[in-house]
């Protein structure tokens, strides 16, 4: 049997909820390809558009969410449990995908962000949730959400509920197979257009993401070597101790006997700047090249940054000439909203 075969019988064993619309498109940018100019030295730009999702928003989430809402349904749960920022996008996906299964959702929002406003406490993410539907239980300072959702998943078990306590980011070796099943998606897609070598970028915050592409292209048998990424929360060797956990438990529970080591796994930490959601200055450039010239929208905390690094590589020269690189659009876009400040001109109001 192929690998892709084995790995396609693999993955339809797990228990799974379908929410995301896929596959998602891969589309070229030319126009931003054209500002670069001689700075590309011939390489070529792509977005996977996981930020085209209909469910919630959408964005890389969605897919993780899609394994962890099996695993809950599997396992008999009523309520799901789902701890992040106060801008998380894990949240906000997670409270529209209960109300479309009818499932009941409390988030425990924490603020993890240190410098903040009422465009970050109000807007954004926030505004989705409670239309979603959700219960929301938001933290002071110093409370930590896993051990309080621990908690309140203690009194619903002692009402006779049955409640599902997602990881933070919605990020484990379950809810990576959610980009385990992307590289089988976008293996085919790369092979059909011609871009097979491809380098492949994508932001690294909880590791679900990275680790469950890692993950897919060790099981297809394509070298880990091609996808880079970005941290915008641990430094690069703690992420990349996470993520390459994470991705083998994921090889793990699908059977595979691939094991992926420390040198498959490529992160750089130079976008991350001074903490996780804190601005810089290139994260900003990035979000307006993308918004100015393709029409797309990146976020402030994640795709910005990591396009940024994208970004930066070609000005440095990173990319081999006339490489293609592949950057996962990983959705987001609330969170702009909660960064008004940010983006506002000096300006604005003259
Ligand atoms: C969470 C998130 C990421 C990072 O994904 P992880 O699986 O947590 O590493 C990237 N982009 C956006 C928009 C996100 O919300």
């Amino acid at each position: 049997m192929s690998a892709r075969m084995s790995l396609t019988d693999a993955l339809t064993r797990m228990p799974r909820v379908a929410l995301v619309d896929a596959p998602t498109p891969i589309q070229p940018l030319k126009r931003i390809e054209e500002v670069m100019g001689p700075a590309l030295n011939g390489v070529k730009l792509y977005v996977k558009r996981d930020d085209l999702m209909g469910l919630g928003g959408g964005g890389n989430k969605l897919r993780k969410l899609e394994y962890l809402m099996g695993d809950a349904a599997a396992n008999g749960c009523d309520t799901i449990i789902a701890t992040g920022g106060i801008q998380s996008n894990f949240t906000r996906v997670t409270a529209a995908a209960c109300a479309r299964q009818k499932v009941a959702c409390e988030l425990v929002l924490a603020p993890l962000v240190p410098e903040t406003d009422d465009d970050y406490e109000r807007n954004g993410n926030t505004i989705l949730n409670d239309l979603f539907g959700a219960r929301v239980h938001v933290l002071g300072r110093g409370e930590t959400a896993a051990d309080f959702a621990r908690r309140r998943a203690e009194e619903l078990t002692a009402q006779g509920r049955r409640p599902y306590l997602t990881p933070g980011g919605g990020s484990n070796s379950i809810s990576a197979l959610g980009y385990v099943r992307c590289a089988l998606e976008l293996d085919t897609q790369l092979n059909s257009n011609g871009l097979g070598d491809a380098i492949i970028v994508t932001a690294n915050g909880s590791n679900g993401t990275h680790a469950g592409l890692l993950a897919g292209l060790k099981a297809l048998g394509r070298s880990p070597h091609r996808l880079r990424a970005f941290t915008v929360l641990a430094n690069a060797e703690n992420s990349r101790n996470s993520t390459l956990a994470m991705a083998n438990g994921s090889l793990e529970l699908l059977g595979a006997s691939d094991r992926l080591d420390i040198d498959d796994v490529r992160i750089a930490d130079d976008q991350r700047g001074r903490g996780y959601g804190l601005v810089t200055d290139a994260m900003i450039e990035a979000v307006r090249l993308m918004a100015s010239c393709e029409g797309l929208l990146l976020d402030p905390v994640y795709s910005g940054k990591a396009f940024a690094g994208v970004i930066s590589d070609v000005r440095a020269g990173r990319y081999p000439a006339g490489a293609s690189v592949v950057f996962l659009m990983t959705g987001g876009t609330p969170a702009l909203f909660a960064y008004r400040s940010a983006f506002a001109r000096k300006d604005d109001r003259s």
